[in-house]
């Protein structure tokens, strides 16, 4: 068990409601919901049940829910079949509609700027939009990359490194008013903040399990009625056609209950969680010399501190806080141990030696503020120990360089 457990943006622990949803369903209730004796049925029931909870947590239809392996396979799904639906459409290769056109943004997971990618091999354009200095992508930007060949917009709901919100319901409006397909990648905001789907003008939303102390390897991809969205994995004829393979019933139920458990009481505990957030972020730029907040102060999720501080090295802060017992993150957990800065704060216009000393620390509820107080007095600890070793920082001392101006401090 680590000391302080901050980096639920990575992963959050499994609830023990959850945990014990799910055990009937790793033991004696392991029928398969394809069956049709009194096992199978029970283990269908209880999946259903668990899409229908999920369902209301979006204010949507249960058929709109899709149970897929987790955000990764729902950002590949919603992405790659929206551009094959596209192109099997009669109108594809007139009125403009020469290629293929999507509109994403710099900042996303890699779940979706690879799939663009691949995408873009096989002849699709791509339209990376630029975000501010806070992460936020211009409304208007967007309508503007608007061409008569875009089929889709997939832009995510709130980001995983520094935690901004982006405008969803204009978003919404915007490819309504198109006639474009609107995707979101809502895995770090879904459990944690409301989305009322219809009236976020959402037609795909993908989130993911363990995000919302759910089990890992379980997720779901909302798919508005009406969007003809072609199957991704090809098989038998489980999620209605859509989505083949034998479901994991063990991981659905415990998705079902970790999606009621985070919708209730939902407001007070994110409330709880920003507050250990402001508190911490208050005492390190407060107490941390050359420390900067990077991302929006007012469009944040709940959980989410990521900071920079000057003169160090966010991978060997790791270290020493993990020898601390604090578990923290430098970047995104993928992007962790690569010597390239983040993708998402370079967007933000940091520059790389900056971004290298960054600090992500993601607060889940069970955090308390005691811990906020023990992981501030070991960062503090931490830095000025590897700014001894920091010939940048000696210089600077010494008077022989000054330091980069730094953003938002309170
Ligand atoms: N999208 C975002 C924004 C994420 O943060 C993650 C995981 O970190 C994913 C997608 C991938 O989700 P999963 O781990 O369920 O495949």
């Amino acid at each position: 068990m680590p000391g302080i457990y901050l980096d639920h943006a990575a992963t959050t622990p499994v609830r023990p409601e959850v945990r014990e949803a799910m055990l009937p369903y790793l033991k004696e209730q392991y029928g398969n919901p394809s069956g049709l004796y009194q096992l199978a049925v029970e283990a269908e029931e209880a999946m259903e049940a668990a899409r229908k909870t999920i369902a209301a947590t979006l204010g949507c239809e249960t058929e709109e829910i899709y149970f897929t392996s987790g955000g990764t396979e729902s950002d590949n799904w919603a992405i790659k079949s929206a551009v094959e639906a596209a192109k099997k459409r009669k109108d594809f290769g007139t009125g403009g509609r020469r290629c293929c056109h999507i509109i994403t943004t710099q900042i996303e997971h890699h779940a979706v700027l690879h799939t663009c990618r691949a995408l873009e091999e096989e002849g699709c354009e791509v339209t990376y939009l630029r975000v501010n200095e806070m992460g936020q992508i211009s409304v208007r930007e967007l309508e503007k990359a608007i061409r008569p060949d875009t089929v889709l917009i997939s832009v995510m709901t709130a980001n995983n490194e520094v935690g901004t919100i982006q405008p969803v319901r204009e978003i919404g409006k915007i490819a309504r008013r198109h006639h474009i397909l609107f995707h979101t990648d809502a895995v770090q905001a879904y459990g944690h903040l409301p989305l009322p789907v219809k009236r976020l003008g959402i037609d795909m939303m993908s989130a993911s399990g363990h995000k919302c102390n759910g089990p890992k390897g379980i997720g779901f991809l909302y798919v508005r009625k009406g969007v003809d969205l072609p199957p991704f994995i090809h098989g038998g004829g489980q999620e209605r056609g859509k989505r083949a393979g034998t479901e994991n019933v063990p991981g659905i139920v415990g998705l079902g209950m970790a999606a009621r458990l985070a919708h209730t009481k939902m407001a007070e505990r994110e409330k709880k969680t920003a507050a250990m957030r402001d508190y911490l972020i208050r005492r390190l730029l407060n107490e941390v010399p050359f420390a900067r907040l990077n991302g929006s102060l007012r469009y944040r999720l709940a959980g989410n501190c990521n900071i920079s501080f000057q003169f160090i090295e966010g991978a060997a802060l790791l270290v020493l806080l993990d020898e601390e017992g604090i578990c923290a993150a430098a970047g995104s957990a993928c992007s962790t141990g690569s010597k390239e800065p983040s993708h998402v704060l370079k967007a933000m216009g940091l520059p790389d030696n900056i971004a290298h000393g960054t600090l992500r620390l993601t607060i889940g509820y069970q955090n308390t503020m005691e811990e906020m107080d023990r992981a501030v007095e070991c960062i503090k600890k931490c830095v000025a120990r590897l700014r001894q070793n920091s010939p940048e920082f000696e210089d600077y001392m010494s008077g022989r360089k000054m330091p980069l101006s730094f953003g938002i401090r309170l």
